[in-house]
């Protein structure tokens, strides 16, 4: 509840939440009669949809064990609190394959969310978003066709078992080398082509750092960086994109981000 009224109140309608420490551990117990009050806050006020991140410490591409272990049993037990705020998102970083190969993580993220979903009784409401990444180090994700292998995986092992969506990050799709401040409707053609413009549920929308294809992510604030506020301004307003819901990650305090809302909603045409 509290995190809905810190976003009204700096003028957002959409959130992003770690579910954990964003460096894993426990979840707090969940407080029912505060996500009862966050729901009704939630639809009184507009706000939605929101979007769940997984920490940054989940890998379920790791070569160990203990750390896919971590990974399915942290995101099985995020995605069954989520079910509790139905019609959520939920957003995690493929993984890093650390040495093993692309094609061996793609296999190892696919069998954790089929054995994910089988634990449901019915398909959870929460459609998970596989976040595209910048390719930095090992990380699955840097490219279009690696995401778009992921998702036909899951489906075609346990169909309309569990809803998959991507989330575009502007600097991850940046640093990995996808043009998007030199050729927005290229990179969008490439996505549409390759995943489907029909998954794309939701916008990180940052800055970055680092050149075109550094394959670094490290984000920055809006129009501090090498993407530039002209071009993230016509992600903004880009006929394909406008619709979706955008979720800032910039290093920003709450005022910073009341100021960055405030700046996107003025370059916002519709
Ligand atoms: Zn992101």
């Amino acid at each position: 509840m509290a995190m809905a009224q810190t976003a009204e109140s700096i003028g957002a309608n959409v959130f992003q939440f770690f579910t954990r420490n964003p460096r894993g551990g426990a979840a707090k117990p969940l407080d029912h009669a505060d996500v009862e009050r966050f729901l009704a806050f939630a639809a009184e006020r507009g706000i939605g949809p929101i979007l769940a991140h997984a920490p940054y410490t989940l890998n379920a591409a790791g070569a160990e064990d203990r750390v896919r272990e971590f990974a399915e049993a942290t995101m099985l037990d995020d995605l069954k609190r989520l079910e509790f705020t139905p019609g959520a998102m939920y957003n995690f970083h493929p993984g890093s394959h650390v040495g093993q190969g692309a094609e061996k993580g793609i296999e190892l993220i696919s069998s954790m969310l089929v054995r994910i979903a089988s634990r449901f009784s019915k398909k959870p409401s929460t459609t998970v978003l596989l976040e595209t990444m910048a390719g930095k180090g090992s990380e699955v994700g840097g490219k279009f066709e690696e995401v778009r292998e992921t998702i036909d995986r899951v489906e075609s092992a346990a169909p309309d078992a569990l809803a998959l969506g991507v989330c575009l990050d502007t600097c991850h799709v940046w640093d990995a080398g996808y043009d998007i401040a030199g050729d927005l409707d290229g990179v969008l053609a490439r996505f549409d082509e390759v995943i489907g413009l029909g998954r794309l549920k939701a916008i990180h929308l940052n800055d970055s750092m680092n050149a075109l294809g550094a394959h670094k992510d490290r984000h920055e604030k809006l129009g501090k960086g090498r993407i530039g506020l002209d071009a993230l301004m016509r992600v903004v307003n880009h006929p394909k994109l406008s619709a979706l819901p955008f979720y800032l990650e910039t290093p920003c305090d709450l005022q910073g981000y009341r100021d960055e809302i405030a700046l996107v909603k003025s370059c916002y045409k519709q």
